[in-house]
């Protein structure tokens, strides 16, 4: 027997039932973005592997163990993408994008990596994320955070918590560096085998660990503010003052890092308790040096993505429906001459943009039937044809949610005049 063909482990189908509350979610998010001025931009999901390697960083989890890295037909190594940022950055390298001006892009989509399945933590999830290039000052700091701010006020959510930390200039780190191998050396006994391998290669990893049997050890350690270079010093204190004055609370987290080699100065995240260990559901920061290190002209940049699951995950948890409404009217007729004419008025009323979704009964049955199912489709009206109807070219509005029991024959052609004028007339 042939074996059941299942989804991959970790890649979620969404069905009609949640699809809405996503779509919700998406043109909410959309239409923020585009108030601050954010254009969307589409890129392939599938990069060369040397993309991330040199933009993520070859001694991160991502690069060194979650990467879905194939060779194509013609021996070339691709990778589905683990994140966003990469590939803006190479797009806009490749067309000219950056030119000295503020550009503000957003995308969204899938991103592959390969990690342990669990609650919100899936090998397809999904991203929105925002990118602003051509700006080094905090100001621009400022705006993209109070944006993602705006977000959680768009939805209606509540108790997210912002943490801000700056990681200082690549020298400042460079020396903070090895400040904290010099620690960690000193405590490689305690370290779990995990933060032994990163002690050489990327100690400030060791910092963002979620193994609670290290979180005393990791709070003893060496602090990165100490180490922050004057001018990093200076862009932090007025990012921190301009949140302020925009009324945007953070909390300071000096063991704030990024999985990424990216990150400079300005790292930030938006966390929450509700969702278990996998709190984290907005993640940026500042990356002044990758469009240079990736062969463009200089331009700092600062960024962030969101993952959409834990988003979901959260307005569930809070009992917020994000979900655009559905309206449905439901078409009824018996078989034959009658369906026909149905179908006919269905077409018409669905040429309307505003239209409501108009489902036809194709299942047939007696009027009673097609009744329950319209019931159940969640239609608002039923529009009747039966055999007097099609003598006299009429339909019958039926009011389906209305507290008294509302309906009209009216021409075919005054059919949405007269819902609209019933369920003004009737309270619901
Ligand atoms: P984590 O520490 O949870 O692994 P990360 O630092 O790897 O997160 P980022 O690369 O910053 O995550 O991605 C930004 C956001 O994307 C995260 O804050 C999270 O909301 C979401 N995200 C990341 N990885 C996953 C995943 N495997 N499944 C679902 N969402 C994810
Ligand atoms: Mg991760």
């Amino acid at each position: 027997m042939a074996a059941k063909l299942q989804a991959v482990r970790g890649m979620n189908d969404l069905l009609p039932d949640v699809s809405p509350r996503w779509r919700g979610v998406e043109q909410r998010l959309q239409a923020v973005l585009g108030r601050y001025g954010y254009e969307e931009i589409r890129l392939p999901l599938v990069e060369p592997t040397a993309l991330f390697a040199r933009t993520i960083g070859e001694v991160t989890d991502i690069v060194e163990k979650e990467m879905y890295t194939f060779l194509d037909r013609n021996g070339d190594s691709l990778t589905l993408r683990p994140e966003g940022t990469a590939g803006v950055v190479r797009a806009g390298i490749e067309h000219g994008l950056f030119q000295g001006q503020v550009l503000r892009l957003w995308y969204q989509g899938p991103m592959f990596r390969h990690e342990r399945p669990q609650r919100g933590r899936y090998r397809q999830f999904h991203q929105i994320g925002a990118e602003c290039f051509g700006g080094a000052e905090p100001e621009l700091d400022a705006e993209l955070i109070a944006m993602t701010a705006q977000f959680w006020r768009e939805l209606g959510l509540s108790g997210l918590r912002l943490e801000l930390n700056s990681l200082g200039s690549r020298e400042a780190r460079a020396a903070y560096r090895a400040q904290l191998q010099a620690y960690f050396r000193e405590h490689y006994a305690a370290l779990d085998a995990d933060s032994q391998r990163r002690l050489e290669t990327n100690p400030l990893r060791i910092l963002d660990s979620k193994n609670p049997d290290l979180a005393a050890l990791i709070a003893a350690a060496p602090s990165l503010p100490e180490h922050l270079d004057a001018d990093s010093r200076v862009h932090f204190e007025r990012l921190c003052a301009l949140l302020d004055s925009l009324g945007v609370a953070y909390t300071v987290n000096p063991r704030l890092v990024r999985g990424l080699d990216y990150y400079g100065r300005t790292v930030f995240e938006w966390v929450t308790d509700a969702l278990g260990a996998q709190g984290t559901v907005c993640a940026g920061g500042r990356y002044d040096t990758l469009v240079e290190q990736l062969g463009g002209r200089p331009t700092p940049a600062i960024g962030f993505a969101l993952g959409l699951e834990r988003l979901l995950d959260l307005l569930g948890a809070q009992g917020i429906d994000p979900a655009p409404p559905r309206r449905v009217w439901y078409v009824v007729s018996t078989p034959g001459a009658c369906r026909a004419r149905a179908l006919q008025l269905a077409q018409q009323l669905r040429a309307q943009p505003d239209a409501p979704s108009v489902l036809m009964d194709h299942a047939g049955g007696n009027f009673g039937k097609q009744m329950q199912r319209a019931d159940r489709a969640g239609a608002e009206v039923a529009l009747i044809i039966g055999e007097d109807e099609l003598a006299a070219g009429t339909v019958t509005v039926r009011l389906l949610r209305a507290a008294r029991p509302t309906q009209e024959t009216v021409p075919q052609d005054q059919v949405r005049a007269a819902v609209i004028r019933l369920a003004s007339e009737t309270p619901a």
